[in-house]
């Protein structure tokens, strides 16, 4: 099946409805959504820069509404978040991946694909039961810890005690943590002290332009030296790093110079169904 655009996705902001009232509205539905089985995951390549091979794969959720069509998350992962349907449907998002990470591992061989990363909201954190929620999910679908890594946004909030004690147990676990949109949040040389983290993800807004020469826009040269900035300091915490948000060739190139290795975007893999993945998997054995 073909993949809907963005163009048809529907956004509630916009226009026709008072966006507080389509928040009431969707949040009411996901309770329903979720046990209609409404929610799918699709899956987006992390990509070796030098040789376009795929190490790892993000997990991202759709709403496909029986009426609306395809709902955006950033529609329904605020209204998830606020009415706390974002811990059981968080809970679905990490089951499910573990589930189809370790297929791929059983059928491509530990070298087909390094990891696997759903996203996991705060709120799941203050939930007593994430870490236990995060074992079970790794026990009943057999995929090893170290191939899992959890991607939480970067938020001043990772920084609570409770919390902190969360990311340590998961980190003792042998599971990673990414801290995704990095760049963006208040702290983000701060919070890398007191957070077990592997990974650090570049925010597109990095990105966006970074192929632009300084001359030319003063913009494109401060992302590079924010680009530059986080891939050296990465490098001298021990810390991965993955640039999202690529999508030409010439953003690979400028990235390379800079030092990022792995990467993410439309221009590498857009996010496919698990059917369509499992077909780029094969495609890459024979290469
Ligand atoms: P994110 O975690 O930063 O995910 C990256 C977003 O950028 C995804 O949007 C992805 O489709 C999009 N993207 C990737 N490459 C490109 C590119 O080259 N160009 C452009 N323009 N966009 C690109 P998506 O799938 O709409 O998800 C939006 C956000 O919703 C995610 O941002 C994440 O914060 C949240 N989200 C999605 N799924 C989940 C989930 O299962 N749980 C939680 N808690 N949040 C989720
Ligand atoms: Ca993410
Ligand atoms: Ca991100
Ligand atoms: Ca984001």
């Amino acid at each position: 099946a073909k993949q809907r655009g963005k163009a048809n996705w529907v956004r509630f902001a916009a226009g026709m409805e008072k966006p507080a009232q389509a928040h009431a509205q969707l949040g009411g539905d996901l309770r329903r959504a979720l046990n209609a089985g409404e929610f799918k995951l699709v899956y987006q390549p992390i990509v070796d820069l030098r040789t376009g091979r795929i190490t790892g794969v993000e997990a991202l959720a759709r709403w496909i509404h029986p009426e609306r069509g395809m709902v955006s998350p950033a529609d329904f992962i605020p209204a998830a978040e606020r009415s706390g349907l974002i811990v059981p449907l968080g809970r679905w998002v990490l089951r499910e991946t573990c589930r189809q990470a370790a297929a791929w591992l059983e059928r491509f061989g530990p070298e087909a694909l390094e990891k696997a990363a759903p996203n996991v909201s705060i709120r799941q954190l203050h939930d007593p039961d994430f870490v236990a929620d995060v074992r079970a999910a790794l026990a009943d679908s057999g995929l090893p810890p170290n191939r899992l890594v959890l991607e939480l946004t970067e938020s001043a909030v990772l920084r609570g005690h409770q919390v902190l004690r969360v990311l340590h147990e998961l980190h003792e676990m042998g599971v990673r943590l990414a801290l995704d949109d990095f760049g963006t949040g208040e702290s983000s040389l701060s919070l890398l002290r007191a957070f077990p983290a592997a990974v650090v993800k570049l925010d597109k807004s990095f990105v966006d332009n970074i192929e632009l020469d300084e001359p030319d826009s003063a913009a494109a040269g401060a992302r590079q030296a924010v680009a530059r900035a986080v891939v050296q300091l990465a490098d001298a915490l021990g810390l991965a790093t993955v640039a999202e948000g690529i999508e030409n060739q010439e953003q690979v190139e400028r990235l390379l110079k800079l030092g990022y290795t792995v990467g993410q975007g439309y221009h590498l893999g857009r996010p496919v169904s698990s059917e369509e993945f499992t077909a780029r998997l094969l495609d890459q054995r024979q290469r």
